[in-house]
C-alpha cells in the first residue's frame, strides 16, 4: 500500500491547480490521472471547438495568459499545450495512466484502488470533470436505427456524417456551434432549441465576459444563490469563440439556413416531436438577456464609465417562424444524423462511498463534502462562486478548499482564509472575488 496525506484525482486544470495549492503548503499528495494531462481536452473535444472565455481569462493559481492575442479565444491544441505548461510550471506530481477504479472509506482517510496500486490518503480531491460524459436522455432509445447518432465526444467533424440531414438536439454553446459548422458544410440543419441562455459576444465595445466580470456576476457566491440547483443546471450562453467574436444566437442560425424547432420532446413511431413552446421559450431568453444588459448598464453608469463606452442599446427579439414544424419524420432519409447536444454530467460511479444523491451526483457544500471528511470536490459549475463554471474560477476555489484542507489535516492557523472543519462552509467566503 501507498501511504500519501492527500490524493488529488484528475490532471486537468482542476486538479493542477489543486496540487498547485497543495504544494505551497507542503502537503504531500500525488495526482492520479487515467490518461495524460488535459486529457479531457485531448480526447473529448472536438477539433475546431474554441474556448468561448477570452484569453485573457485563462488564469490559475500562478498563471496569467501572456500571449500577444488576449482577446482571442484559445484553440483546443491551445488549451491543451496551456494545461501540460502549467502542470511543468507547478511540478505537479501527476502519474499518468493511472485509473482510479474504486475509493472506499478506511481507518484514517481513504484507500484508493488505482491500477494496480492501493493508496491510503488521509485527504482525497476529486476533480475529474464536470463534463466527463454526454448527457443523453432517455428519448434516444426511441430513435430508429437507421438514424446515424453522435454526441459531441464522438463528432469529429462534418466530413464524418453520411449525406442527408441533420438533427442537433440542443442549442446550448455546444449546439450552436456544431449546427453552425455542419450547416456551412452544405447539409440541411435542423436545431431543437429547449431552454437556452442567450448573451451577444460582445456588448457596448466589450466581450460579454468582461461585462459578466465587471458586475460581479461571476463573483456571486454559491450561498447567496436563491435557487442553486438552478443556476448549477443552467445550460452554457449561445457563445462561440470564433476569430472576430460573431454572434451566434437562433436569429443567424436561421437566417443562415438552419431550421430552428422548438424542444425535441419525445420519439414515437421514428417521428420526433417538438415543442410548441419555442416562442414561449425564446421570449423568456430574450428577457434574462435584457435584464442582464440592464444590470451590466446600470453598472457601467455606477462607475462612471457611461462616456467611455459606446451607448446602451438592444438586440433584435428572437423572430421564431410560425410555420416552425412540431414534428420530423425521421424514417424517411430527409434525417440521417442526430447529434446529442444535450449537455454533459460527471462521472463519480466509482465512488464506493455513500454520498452521492438519487441523480449520482456528490452532495457537497461549495466542494466540501460534509458526510465525508477529509473528501472533497472541484471542477463543478457554481461550486463555490459563478466562476467555478470556467477555468479561471478554480483559482479562488482551490485557494478556499486547500486551506480547508490544510486545516482538517490538523493545521488550525492556516494562513489562508476559508471555512474551518466541522463548520458550515456556507459561513465563509470563498477565497475573494474574482479579480
Ligand atoms: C465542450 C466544452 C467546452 C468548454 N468551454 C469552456 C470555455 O470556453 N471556457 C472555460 O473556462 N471552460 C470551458 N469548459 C468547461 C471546463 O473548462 C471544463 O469542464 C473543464 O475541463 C473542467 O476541468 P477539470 O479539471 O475540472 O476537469 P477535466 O478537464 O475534465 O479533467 C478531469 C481529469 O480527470 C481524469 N479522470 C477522470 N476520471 C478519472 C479516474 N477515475 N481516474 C483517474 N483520472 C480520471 C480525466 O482523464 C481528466 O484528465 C468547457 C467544457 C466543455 C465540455
Amino acid at each position: 500500500m501507498i501511504q500519501t496525506t492527500a490524493v488529488v484525482v484528475g490532471a486537468g486544470h482542476s486538479g493542477l491547480a489543486m496540487s498547485r495549492r497543495l504544494s505551497e503548503r507542503s502537503i504531500d499528495h500525488v495526482v492520479l490521472e487515467r490518461g495524460q494531462v488535459a486529457n479531457s481536452w485531448r480526447t473529448q473535444r472536438w477539433p475546431s471547438l474554441r474556448l468561448l472565455t477570452p484569453n485573457w481569462q485563462t488564469r490559475l493559481p500562478g498563471h496569467h495568459y501572456a500571449g500577444d492575442d488576449p482577446d482571442g479565444f484559445m484553440p483546443v491544441a491551445d488549451v491543451v499545450a496551456t494545461i501540460t505548461r502549467y502542470a511543468r510550471l507547478v511540478g505537479a506530481p501527476v502519474r499518468p495512466a493511472t485509473a482510479v477504479h474504486t475509493v472506499s472509506a478506511a481507518p484514517g482517510g481513504f484507500h484508493i484502488q488505482a491500477g494496480d496500486d492501493l493508496y491510503h490518503a488521509r485527504a482525497l480531491v476529486l476533480a475529474t470533470g464536470a463534463c466527463a460524459r454526454p448527457a443523453i436522455p432517455r428519448i434516444a432509445d426511441a430513435v430508429p436505427s437507421s438514424i446515424t447518432a453522435l454526441t459531441p465526444f464522438t463528432y469529429r467533424d462534418p466530413g464524418q456524417l453520411p449525406d442527408g440531414g441533420v438533427l442537433v438536439v440542443g442549442a446550448s454553446a455546444t449546439g450552436v456551434q456544431l449546427a453552425a459548422e455542419i450547416h456551412r458544410s452544405g447539409r440541411p440543419v435542423t436545431l431543437a432549441a429547449g431552454e437556452h441562455v442567450r448573451l451577444p459576444r460582445t456588448y457596448r465595445g466589450r466581450d460579454i465576459f468582461w461585462w459578466l466580470q465587471a458586475t460581479g456576476l461571476l463573483a456571486e457566491r454559491y450561498d447567496q444563490i436563491d435557487d442553486l440547483t438552478r443556476a448549477r443546471n443552467l445550460p452554457s450562453p449561445q457563445l462561440t469563440g470564433t476569430p472576430g467574436a460573431t454572434i451566434t444566437d437562433l436569429n443567424l442560425l436561421a437566417a443562415q439556413g438552419i431550421r430552428v424547432v422548438g424542444r425535441l420532446g419525445r420519439v414515437i413511431d421514428g417521428t420526433a416531436q417538438f415543442s410548441g413552446a419555442l416562442a414561449n421559450t425564446c421570449a423568456l431568453a430574450d428577457l434574462k438577456m435584457n435584464r442582464f444588459l440592464n444590470r451590466a448598464d446600470e453598472w457601467a453608469r455606477a462607475a462612471g464609465l457611461d462616456n467611455d463606452l459606446p451607448p446602451p442599446h438592444r438586440f433584435a427579439p428572437t423572430d421564431i417562424d410560425p410555420r416552425t414544424p412540431l414534428g420530423l419524420d425521421l424514417t424517411r432519409g430527409q434525417i440521417t444524423t442526430l447529434l446529442w447536444a444535450t449537455g454533459f454530467r460527471p462521472d463519480h460511479s466509482w465512488l464506493d462511498l455513500p454520498m452521492l444523491d438519487r441523480t449520482g451526483r456528490i452532495r457537497h457544500d461549495g466542494g466540501v463534502v460534509t458526510s465525508a471528511p477529509g473528501l472533497y470536490l472541484l471542477g463543478m459549475p457554481v461550486l463555490r462562486t459563478r466562476a467555478s463554471t470556467y477555468i479561471h474560477g478554480a483559482t479562488t476555489d482551490t485557494q478556499a478548499l486547500a486551506a480547508h484542507l490544510h486545516s482538517f489535516l490538523g493545521h488550525p492557523r492556516s494562513s489562508c482564509r476559508g471555512s474551518r472543519p466541522g463548520t458550515s462552509v456556507r459561513q465563509a467566503r470563498p477565497g475573494g472575488a474574482v479579480s
